[in-house]
């Protein structure tokens, strides 16, 4: 009784009481489910307990520990209970956390020191709030193997290593990361970074020479032409040597191909001083040159490839195109990584590595970077991990108070949501950043995980070089005037250490403008690139009358068409997947004519067996929206997978069909990325519905549509837009095929709707085969997926091609016809069957298949034999806002005879793509149909 009431005593009177005792036992029970979870000295500590019996509660082997320290610690043979001994140990250690966790907010990150760095202090940091005094200072501590290598050290020490280590111009976020191997990992490598020579002489010179490089360009740009928008680098100038630094350390992990993507500002900088571009021809778009039939883009948009000498062999750099929109070239970049993975099988991704860099306020702000995130660890879109770089210049255009610009601490905590190390990092210390780079390279290599760099530095000049900061930002910027640059604060270093002197410092500079004057590339790593990896040669010049073998062998096909429609004995279906998977057998014997699926799916069989790739990817792809793809078999015995596209046989292309994450912007740039970058593989797009793609509008209109005009890549992706009135309401109706015809211009792009399973197989292998690439938007249907009349045979595949337009299928008199209607899509068999049922023999039905590039040769072919006809009508579903109306009524009418009128028959114009009551619907439908017909 009496040793009860000493007990509870000593652990009211220790640190042990209250929060402190419960502390410790949450972290016990985390240890008894999973030892590894904790961090090692707790391990230590914890391996020491007996072997907890049933009844016992993990409190009570706390609280027996701390008695048996208490007793260890007291004088020989006097029992008296020491109340603090052994929960010191325990206070160490939290304070020792402390650090690991928040001794980031106390680093000196800041360049600048503004108002956003001087928080207050962190009071977890202070050890006399862990209850030590500083008469504790001078004791010796076991502080376990795992801090700073050391056994033991006196409190101060401890002190003075945890501030270096945690809050220097590194201040290192990690303790979010749950695996328990990564976080040591980190901890190590910071920890045992202390007062350890990072680099040597050379590597200081070559960072203060890459500096001066930085800081030269824009210099030199800045009086060359003075207030051109250049968007320069000068404040975070640190970003070019920690570039070259992720380049050659990389390569020293056997890396050999770095992709980038980067906004605007220091991308001229990146493009002469890491790419190699020749100074000359940057000054010459400066002075408004223009070369090329391209209309083109400005400089800062404008992305490069070359390959960059290191000692472990050459690395191949590219630079991705970008528009203004700053963070949506990440998901694109990623998308370009994923294929050249492929391409070279590097399937443990050891060999490309994705470098994505981002602006403070941009990667706080926009959507899409928590969209490209998502997809990190996601099957079909991962990398193996990629460098995050956010040159955190502390402002966005004119809003640097963090008060407007983030509801954040810092703007990189969008990385914890992948639980992504970030290391933030004073870009006035170029070493420090330097070490941030090899860290991110070594830990993104051994953890195959993204990592964040926040190279927290400033903006010398306006947003643009023609602004005026001082007038919205007079603080900060009073500031930036009197500060030195990064260059003149390393060189000074350099100097102070004795490593190189004054007169150095100036010849570097002068060298450095010489070779800007020569106009010649002034990066010593720059080789020409090895073009042989990649042939883009054969596929320019190409046009859209290219030839391709669109025939395909029967009795190949009929093999084939079995194969796609086979799965193992043991592997069960649904059983309304195996009724279809049994149709689809019964069109391969010729029993069936085939449906949308079964084409769809033979078009990729056949592409396969040719050794062309594919990749398939969007919300549920797998199945299809509409239950009609079902390219992957889930057995419903064991959940697993078949897949018989991939099945085929050991010579075919490679088939990838992914569901993806639950997003339309960030996939629709990969998957634009992925085919920008491989022209070798059928890469397609699937929206959910087609205005999903509303979503994804950026890659649209500022990829899709204008990427080969801006910047000459060609692209084959194609987008699969499942479109259709059918009383679905305002967002399942449309997939706003008005927006797309709308950017079609220069033969920018294809724009098809398929009307038959021969159409939509023919489309799919006409864009793989034939030598052009670009883009294909295919407005797909949904309930003509299972019309009846929407079928075809197997001849009408293996012998039949794409038909742009095509004639009246019925047995009409052309002599008797009074009427032509032109239509597009569903919309064709509404008509065909009233037609039918109206027994009208004097209309004729034309469809347009293609809407762009529009026929008009074959249009005019197949209306010839109606050159008497004087009334054309254009029908289709939509609104007469929207659909093909608008935009394609200049070449109906151009098609038409000239005495002929053309009448619209449709929806009147509508603010909402469709209707929401099924009953209005279908009046609806029916007028438009009587329209054109009465
Ligand atoms: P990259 O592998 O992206 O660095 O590209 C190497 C070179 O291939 C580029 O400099 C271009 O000449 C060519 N190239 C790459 N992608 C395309 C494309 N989509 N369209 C045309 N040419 C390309």
């Amino acid at each position: 009784m009496q040793q009860n009431q000493l007990m509870s005593e000593w652990l009211a009177s220790t640190a042990l009481g209250g929060a402190n005792q419960s502390y410790v036992e949450d972290i016990y029970e985390q240890y008894l489910a999973d030892p590894q979870s904790v961090d090692a000295s707790w391990q230590e500590i914890f391996n020491t307990f007996p072997k907890l019996s049933v009844s016992e509660q993990p409190h009570s082997q706390v609280r027996d520990y701390f008695r048996r320290l208490a007793r260890d610690n007291s004088p020989q043979g006097v029992t008296v209970i020491d109340p603090d001994a052994g929960a010191k140990q325990v206070r160490l250690l939290q304070w020792v956390n402390a650090y690991r966790f928040r001794g980031h907010l106390e680093a000196t990150l800041d360049p600048l020191n503004y108002y956003r760095w001087k928080r207050s202090t962190v009071p977890e940091l202070d050890y006399r709030n862990h209850g030590f005094t500083d008469e504790d200072l001078n004791e010796t501590f076991n502080i376990g193997r795992y801090v700073f290598d050391k056994e033991t050290m006196t409190l101060k020490e401890l002190a003075q290593s945890l501030k270096e280590t945690y809050c220097g111009n590194i201040g290192l976020e990690f303790m979010h990361v749950s695996d328990i191997e990564q976080k040591r990992w980190l901890q190590a490598k910071i920890e045992s970074s202390l007062n350890k020579p990072l680099f040597s002489k050379e590597e200081k010179v070559r960072f203060l020479k890459e500096l001066t490089a930085a800081d030269g360009l824009e210099r030199y740009l800045g009086a060359k032409f003075p207030g051109a928008k250049r968007f320069s680098l000068e404040g975070s100038d640190a970003f070019i040597p920690m570039m070259k630094e992720i380049i050659r350390h990389s390569a020293k992990q056997g890396v050999t191909d770095v992709v980038m993507g980067m906004a605007h500002r220091g991308r001229l900088n990146m493009l002469v001083n890491v790419l190699g571009k020749k100074p000359a021809e940057l000054f010459d778009e400066f002075a408004g040159k223009h070369s090329g039939n391209r209309t083109g883009d400005v400089k800062y948009h404008q992305g490069f490839s070359s390959d960059f000498a290191t000692e472990h062999g050459n690395v191949h750099l590219a630079l991705a195109f970008n528009p203004s929109h700053l963070e949506i070239v990440s998901p694109v970049v990623i998308g370009s990584v994923r294929a050249r993975q492929n391409r070279i099988h590097d399937k443990d991704y050891s060999k490309v590595l994705a470098v994505t860099v981002h602006g403070d306020s941009a990667v706080a702000g926009q959507g899409v970077v928590q969209e490209t995130l998502n997809m990190s660890d996601a099957r079909g879109y991962t990398v193996g991990g990629s460098i995050r770089i956010v040159i955190n210049n502390q402002i966005g255009f004119t809003t640097s108070n963090p008060n407007d610009t983030r509801s954040t601490e810092y703007c990189t905590d969008i990385a914890k949501m992948i639980q992504a190390p970030i290391i933030h990092v004073n870009g006035d210390d170029p070493e420090a950043v330097a070490f941030a780079a090899q860290m991110a390279v070594e830990y993104r290599t051994l953890f195959k995980q993204d990592i964040f760099i926040d190279l927290i530095s400033y903006r010398r000049h306006g947003h643009n070089e023609a602004d005026e900061p001082l007038a919205t930002q007079p603080m900060m910027y009073s500031i930036i005037k009197k500060h030195p640059t990064p260059r003149k604060v390393y060189a000074d270093r350099l100097i102070q250490e004795g490593i190189i002197s004054g007169e150095q410092e100036i010849e570097m500079i002068n060298l450095y403008r010489d070779a800007l004057d020569n106009g010649e590339c002034v990066v010593q790593e720059f080789r020409e690139m090895d073009m042989t990896k990649v042939d883009w040669l054969q596929y320019l010049d190409q046009d859209w009358n290219s030839p391709y073998q669109a025939h395909f062998a029967q009795d190949r096909f009929v093999a084939l068409a079995k194969r796609v429609s086979t799965y193992p004995e043991n592997h069960k279906p649904h059983s309304r997947v195996e009724k279809i998977y049994n149709d689809r057998l019964e069109m391969a014997n010729g029993n069936k004519l085939l449906d949308w699926g079964m084409a769809e799916t033979m078009a990729y069989a056949t592409l396969l067996d040719e050794g062309v790739h594919v990749r398939l990817s969007g919300e549920d792809a797998g199945r299809g929206t509409f239950f009609h793809r079902h390219a992957v078999i889930h057995n419903q015995n064991d959940g697993t997978g078949y897949i018989p596209l991939v099945n085929l046989h050991a010579q075919q292309g490679r088939f990838e069909v992914w569901d993806s994450v639950l997003s339309e912007e960030a996939v629709l740039a990969f998957e634009y990325g992925y085919a920008v970058t491989d022209p070798k593989t059928l890469t397609i797009w699937e929206a959910q519905f087609g205005d999903f793609a509303n979503g994804a509008q950026v890659v649209i209109d500022q990829f899709i549509s204008s990427g080969e005009q801006k910047w000459g890549r060609m692209c084959g992706l194609v987008l699969l837009l499942p479109h259709g009135y059918e009383g679905q309401g305002p967002e399942h109706s449309s997939a706003r095929l008005e927006r797309y015809l709308q950017l079609c211009a220069e033969q920018n792009m294809q724009v098809c709707i398929p009307s038959t399973p021969a159409q939509v197989y023919h489309m799919l292998r006409r864009q793989a085969l034939r030598k052009m690439r670009r883009p294909l938007v295919a407005i797909s249907p949904k309930s003509l997926l299972r019309h009846p009349l929407a079928v075809s045979s197997l001849e009408e595949l293996t012998e039949g091609e794409f038909q742009n337009v095509i004639g009246e299928i019925d047995n009409l008199d052309p002599k008797q016809v009074k009427r032509v209607i032109l239509c597009s899509g569903k919309v064709y068999y509404d008509l065909l069957e009233q037609r039918r049922a109206n027994n009208q023999q004097d209309i004729a039905i034309i469809r347009l298949e293609q809407l762009y590039p529009y026929p008009h040769e074959e249009v005019k072919a197949i209306l010839a034999p109606y050159a008497h006809v004087t009334d054309y009508v254009w029908c289709q579903e939509e609104p007469q806002n929207q659909g093909a109306w608008y935009c394609s009524k200049h070449n109906f009418e151009a098609s038409i005879p000239e005495q002929a009128k053309l009448r619209y028959a449709g929806r009147p114009a509508s603010a909402s793509p469709a209707v929401g009551y099924m009953s209005l619907h279908t009046k609806q439908q029916k007028a438009l149909v009587d329209d054109a017909l009465n």
